[in-house]
């Protein structure tokens, strides 16, 4: 389900962010973004990433990814782009079919 709520945005990522997903809501800045077919792509890749980790361990080992990479010295950009889930979405967002032919947990591999 989209929502568009710039405030939740706001809280929750401190305006860094122009979509977050939490299942089973993709919260989105602004209306433009909904029409964005990629990154509403990278949400719904999160959203199946989320069910598959039963929700609760998505978060502990995105948080734990983006820990490790602070520790290993990347600065918090690059920390989060070096989250597994971030990987996995970023490299297949623009590939609108991937959804329905994705392996599961292939976050895993990358
Ligand atoms: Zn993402």
């Amino acid at each position: 389900m989209i929502l568009v709520n710039k405030y939740i945005l706001s809280i929750l990522t401190g305006n860094f962010a122009s979509a977050i997903t939490i299942w089973p809501f993709i919260f989105l800045r602004d209306k433009r973004s909904a029409s964005d077919p990629i990154l509403v792509n990278h949400e719904k890749i999160h959203l199946k990433q989320q069910l598959e980790m039963l929700l609760l361990f998505f978060y502990i080992i995105y948080a734990l990814d983006y820990i490790r990479n602070r520790m290993n010295g990347m600065n918090s950009r690059v920390a989060y782009f070096n989250i597994r889930f971030e990987k996995e979405a970023y490299a297949y967002e623009k590939d609108l079919n991937y959804l329905s032919n994705r392996k599961a947990y292939h976050w895993w591999r990358l």
